[in-house]
């Protein structure tokens, strides 16, 4: 928790913090520390005084009580006092009493009977009227010679001396009052202000009378002598003293605090310019710590903000880094250092082919692309070597390594061959496919270059001993003819290349409109890919009725498919067909053939139209591992039986892998599928294999019977196809009828089925069964 408050605050502003409040708290100790030793000193001198002063008062107490008891006693032994006394002359005792207590400079000077009776006094206008029985009867009882007493709000120190004549004839009381002049004496002997209470009752003190009003509730109630000075943050600190000689008076000493309370603002004072000046030392010397760490910091930050901007050039260090922040400089640059040489290599592999060396694909197309866009003309050469599966296959992957090998190299000393300011680049694209690209000047040196290329290529290879001659075929574009676009003008030269590896061409030049049909066809692969994964599918199927001739019913039919494009055009089956069969697509698309016409077939059942459908199949199909499974299992889910779906396949499809297909067929016959040979006549299938084919119908291909009518040969062909068919024990079907003489004609051969616009174009499903419903009737 704390160090997360920490991590959004910078490294400088977190040492200058640290080190600010570890000084602070570092201060704060010492002075607290300062001041309890300093609070606890002036406690312990506090209390020596206290304990000084309480000695000196005693002392002093005691020795004017000798005073007083040496004067009492030279009163009572005073001869003419004692007559006096005794005829109770009261004159002559107050005048011998006056003149007593000024010598000795007492204030009080009283003379009693022996039963403590006021007799006279020195000053019997003041202490006539003191009741002196009640103030010394107690006195005079226990017989204590000195005391303190206060008679009325006066403190006195007094002493009782009895009057002998030899017998105790009375008693002279002697005191000295503790007025306001002998308080300051007090005072100044013992540094102390010294306060007398009585009964919670201040009676006098040497305090002011402004500093005795604040206090005096502390002097009235000061229970104990304990000293906290610390916490104290009274004035005065005081402390009462019993004294032995009185029952009911206290004495206070008051000790002023205003020494500890200006020491202690002092100190504080001090503290505080102490601590702000250590803080400043420290925040800016923390400061200058931290930019030591930090600007190196900063200076490392650059340096992987320049490395991971791919500029791996360590600059020396311009400061004076600290030793561990040096090493990691330092090794910052080793990892730049690293980097680059790993950048260079993954740049190399992303950039070339590894078995040759040439650029790869990739960067054949952006360097063409850089030609292109500072209008340097090029012409591009893709070429592919001659069957180098079957070169693979025959001398071993190492020599077919071996040989594209030593392509690159005469590839790389082509370079030598061409004006020094030509570009020559050169790059393996594919497998066996490469492409060059070199700068031209005009068209009429694309022959030369042609010459070039092949006499450096076309000399024989040599394997293992073995000279080997290495055709290649050329597909050859240019950029003044065909266009500026890098990439079109690369597909371009390659669709030329395998259209040379078609035709057997060596070499062939771009023909335009070649590229926009090549990409018309790749577009309707796309999109036929496309429609064949659509729920709602823009492909749908027509169906041909097929005339039993024997009966003159309708009792089957054939399945076309139609597809309407994106574009809304109707695209030709066979185109579509074609190009499903070369992009493998075919077996999806059969598969969706077979669902839809599986279904068909079971509405119409179910309508109570019996019709057999035929479904054309490609080689691929039939060859494919799941295509029985999922011919069976979709026939069984709609309910349909096998013997109601007929499977086309041409001679050529047949031909094409044929051991395999003629078991596949075999099966299929046993599962209760029937077999049609499509398109018969235009194969070149023999009679015998004829014989061992495992169908059930022949259907004679359309070119025959187009024109039947017209064309004797055809009619010859036909008719004898037709016999050929019934003797090997086929069903016969004609498809192309187009008119009434054909299809009598046909009858006339002994044709089992025709089909054809004669009869009617293909129809949708229901547009079939309107079809089927007028044809019935008017037959
Ligand atoms: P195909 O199997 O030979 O189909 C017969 C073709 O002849 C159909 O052409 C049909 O419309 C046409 N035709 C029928 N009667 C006449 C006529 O009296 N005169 C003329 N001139 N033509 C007639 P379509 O529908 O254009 O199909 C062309 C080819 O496309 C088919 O030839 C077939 O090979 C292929 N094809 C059509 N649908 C499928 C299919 O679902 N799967 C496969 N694999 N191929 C199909
Ligand atoms: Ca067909
Ligand atoms: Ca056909």
């Amino acid at each position: 928790m704390f160090l997360h408050m920490f991590t959004n605050v910078s490294l400088k502003a977190q040492i200058t913090w640290l080190s600010a409040s570890l000084i602070f708290i570092t201060t704060l100790v010492l002075t607290t520390n300062y001041w309890l030793k300093t609070a606890s000193f002036f406690e312990q001198q506090l209390q020596q005084q206290m304990h000084f002063a309480q000695n000196v008062l005693k002392q002093n107490l005691k020795q004017k009580e000798q005073v007083l008891s040496t004067s009492a006693s030279v009163l009572a032994a005073d001869f003419g006092f004692k007559q006096a006394v005794a005829t109770q002359d009261t004159n002559t005792i107050q005048s011998v009493l006056l003149n007593h207590s000024r010598r000795i400079d007492a204030d009080l000077m009283v003379l009693t009977d022996i039963n403590g009776q006021f007799i006279a006094s020195s000053d019997s206008a003041r202490y006539s009227s003191i009741k002196t029985k009640s103030y010394f009867s107690e006195f005079l009882l226990n017989k204590i010679q000195a005391k303190i007493v206060a008679i009325e709000n006066n403190v006195y120190q007094v002493i009782v001396v009895p009057v002998k004549a030899p017998r105790t004839i009375g008693y002279a009381i002697i005191g000295f009052q503790f007025d306001q002049q002998a308080l300051i004496k007090l005072k100044e002997l013992l540094s102390l202000d010294i306060t007398f209470v009585k009964q919670g009752q201040v009676i006098r003190s040497s305090l002011d009378n402004e500093t005795l009003n604040r206090e005096s509730i502390n002097i009235i109630d000061k229970k104990n002598d304990d000293v906290s000075l610390l916490f104290s943050f009274g004035l005065y600190f005081h402390q009462s003293l019993a004294i032995v000689s009185s029952d009911d008076i206290k004495v206070v000493l008051s000790a002023s605090l205003k020494t500890l309370h200006n020491d202690f603002k002092q100190l504080m004072l001090a503290t505080i310019l102490a601590a702000l000046i250590v803080l400043f030392i420290a925040i800016s010397s923390s400061r200058l710590m931290s930019n030591r760490v930090t600007n190196p910091l900063q200076n490392l930050m650059a340096l992987t903000r320049d490395i991971s901007s791919g500029n791996f050039n360590v600059p020396k260090i311009k400061h004076n880094f600290p030793i561990e922040l040096n090493k990691l400089y330092q090794s910052f640059g080793v990892m730049g250092k690293a980097i680059e040489q790993r950048e260079n290599q993954i740049t190399y592999q992303a950039e070339r082919d590894l078995l040759t060396g040439l650029f790869n694909r990739h960067k054949i197309l952006t360097e063409v692309q850089s030609l292109l866009s500072i209008n340097t003309n090029i012409a591009l050469i893709n070429f592919n070597v001659k069957s180098f599966k079957a070169l693979n296959d025959t001398f071993g992957i190492n020599n077919g390594d071996s040989i594209l090998q030593e392509i690159a190299n005469r590839l790389n000393s082509l370079k030598n061959k061409f004006e020094p300011e030509s570009t020559v680049l050169s790059s393996r694209t594919h497998a066996d496919d490469f492409l060059v690209a070199i700068s031209i000047e005009s068209i009429s040196q694309l022959t030369g270059i042609i010459e070039l290329l092949r006499s450096a290529l076309e000399h024989p290879y040599l394997l293992d001993e073995i000279t080997l001659k290495v055709p290649l075929y050329y597909g050859i574009a240019n950029s003044i003819e065909h266009g500026q676009d890098a990439e079109k003008l690369i597909r371009r030269a390659t669709m030329t290349a395998s259209n040379a590896v078609k035709t057997r061409h060596t070499f062939l030049y771009y023909q335009d409109g070649e590229d926009e049909a090549y990409l018309y066809k790749l577009n309707l692969i796309e999109e036929l890919k496309q429609a064949l994964e659509q729920e709602s599918s823009p492909l749908f199927l027509n169906y041909q009725p097929k005339l039993n001739l024997k009966t003159g019913s309708i009792d089957k039919s054939e399945a076309l498919i139609r597809w309407i494009n994106k574009q809304g055009e109707f695209v030709n089956p066979e185109l579509f067909v074609a190009l499903a069969e070369q992009s493998g697509l075919i077996v999806s698309l059969t598969h969706w053939v077979i669902n839809e016409v599986a279904k068909q077939i079971n509405l119409w059942n179910q309508l109570g139209y019996r019709f057999s459908v035929s479904i054309n199949l490609s080689a691929q199909d039939i060859q494919h591992q799941d295509f029985v499974n999922y011919l069976v299992d979709t026939v069984a889910k709609h309910n349909v039986q096998p013997a109601q779906v007929i499977l086309e396949l041409t001679e050529r499809d047949i031909a094409d892998n044929e051991t395999l297909i003629l078991s596949k067929l075999n099966h299929l016959k046993t599962l209760g599928f029937e077999v049609s040979v499509d398109d018969y006549g235009i194969g070149q299938s023999s009679l015998a294999k004829l014989k061992n084919l495992p169908v059930d119908e022949l259907k004679i291909d359309k070119c025959f019977i187009l024109t039947l009518d017209k064309s004797q040969q055809d009619q010859d062909i036909v008719s004898s196809t037709i016999e050929l068919g019934h003797k090997l024990g086929l069903r016969v079907i004609a498809e192309g009828v187009e008119n009434q003489a054909s299809l009598a004609l046909l009858k006339q051969f002994g044709c089992d089925y025709i089909q054809g616009y004669h009869i009617s174009r293909p129809l949708k499903a229901d547009q079939l069964i309107q079809w089927y419903n007028t044809y019935v009737s008017t037959n």
